[in-house]
């Protein structure tokens, strides 16, 4: 049985990559007999990213590609291209050739073997011990906090049936954790080993402070238990400060008025303060969530695409 197979790639500024994944693409797409189009989400790239898949574009009917006018994040680039991929699966990977291109075959197969989810796991080999060390601890934490089942090593590099895609179509939140989204969704599921590689051209885009961004993207879309650790903190030190006053009220009544204590003053305003703060921002992260979903403004904007005349912002009813 032949299969239309969609290969999603979004792209930020990976112009050396392009020629190169699609070669590597081309050379094993051609082994099998199934049907397939490339799909190049340009997202909003400051190199020639874009000139490289209108390259190709020009020269392989089966290369499709939309543009962004700006760059709008990994996540919208994904959610366009499942918006726009054709194919009775759609594959999602990486333009950076980290996501060794021989693994279609297994993918395809899993889809053929009739599972809707066919993740490609990944190992941790030649990662930086720091590196390797925070995600762990990553994966730990958000086990306590998240209802979704993450698993370590499983990112957006899997292969989704035609219904999977569509199930995560219904979801149109701005807020976006795919990762989170692909494990929410369920189905019957396959996973598929394959080796950690280097990076190909080019920098990795997640500095730190996007990682750090991302992670708590991945608590706060998928819950409010952070509010309620808010809610409990605030009895717990309550309850503390009114033993303390008792306490203090205690001593007055024993000795007299004492020598007004700065330490004890201090310290309490600063921690009390310190808890306020924590429980204000935690509720601005959902509060802020809730002001940009009402918004609903669309989540990316397309510029340039070679596929069919659509209206060229897409938004959700
Ligand atoms: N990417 C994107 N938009 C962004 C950042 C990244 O489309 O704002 C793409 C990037 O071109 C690559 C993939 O997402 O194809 C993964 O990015 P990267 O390699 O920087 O992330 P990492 O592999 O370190 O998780
Ligand atoms: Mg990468």
């Amino acid at each position: 049985m032949n299969i239309f197979v969609s290969i999603l790639i979004p792209a930020f500024n990976e112009s050396i990559n392009i020629p190169i994944i699609y070669q590597e693409l081309i050379k094993e797409l051609t082994k099998r007999s199934d049907y397939y189009e490339i799909l190049f989400v340009d997202d909003g790239s400051t190199d020639n990213t874009l000139e490289q898949i209108q390259k190709l574009a020009s020269s392989y009917s089966e290369v499709k590609y939309l543009s962004f006018t700006r760059n709008f994040g990994k996540e919208p680039a994904i959610y366009a291209g499942l918006q726009h991929a054709r194919g009775d699966a759609v594959i999602i990977m990486d333009a950076d050739l980290q996501h060794p291109t021989h693994m279609i075959h297994p993918l395809i197969d899993g889809f053929k073997e009739g599972f809707d989810q066919v993740i490609a796991q990944r190992n941790r080999i030649g990662e930086s011990f720091m590196r390797s060390r925070l995600s762990c601890l990553y994966y730990s934490i958000m086990k306590q906090f998240v209802e979704v089942d993450l698993k370590d090593g499983q990112g957006d590099f899997r292969l989704l049936s035609r219904r999977a895609v569509n199930t995560v179509l219904t979801m149109g939140e701005r807020y976006r954790f795919s990762k989170g989204l692909f494990s929410w969704i369920g189905y019957n599921q396959k996973v598929i080993m394959y080796d950690n590689h280097a990076r190909g051209k080019g920098e990795s885009k997640w500095s730190l402070k996007k990682l750090i961004d991302y992670g708590i993207e991945g608590v706060a879309s998928f819950n409010h238990k952070p509010l309620r650790l808010c809610l409990y903190t605030g009895f717990i030190t309550l309850f503390l400060a009114i033993l303390y006053i008792f306490f203090i009220f205690g001593e007055f009544l024993i000795n007299g008025i004492s020598v007004p204590g700065y330490f004890t003053t201090i310290s309490s305003v600063l921690f009390l303060g310190g808890i306020q703060l924590v429980s204000l921002g935690i509720i601005g992260e959902y509060v802020g969530r809730i002001y940009h979903e009402t918004k609903q403004r669309p989540l990316y904007i397309t510029q340039y695409s070679n596929i069919g005349r659509k209206k060229n912002v897409h938004k959700f009813k």
